[in-house]
């Protein structure tokens, strides 16, 4: 395995999410938001690729730390 091509498993703490938006901004095919209260709604659960260093960024951005992003398919 090449160890460059990996794909992350997300989700969104919907308790915690304010509905900032840095991530819709950071990734939006993989985030949009409720129009009911602007919480974060996951698009793309397993973004590959760009969108999963999109993704990196979301999660860096997000200012309550709500997204959690799990790593799968990185040779090690
Ligand atoms: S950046 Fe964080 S707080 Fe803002 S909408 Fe996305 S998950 Fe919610």
């Amino acid at each position: 395995m090449s160890g460059t091509a990996s794909t992350v498993r997300v989700s969104v703490d919907s308790a915690h999410c304010i509905g900032a938006g840095q991530c819709v901004l950071a990734a939006p095919t993989v985030f949009s938001q409720w129009p009911s209260d602007g919480r974060a709604r996951i698009l793309d659960r397993q973004p590959s690729g760009t969108q999963a260093v999109a993704v990196r960024l979301a999660v860096r951005h997000c200012p309550v730390q709500a997204i959690q992003l799990i790593e799968s398919g990185v040779g090690q």
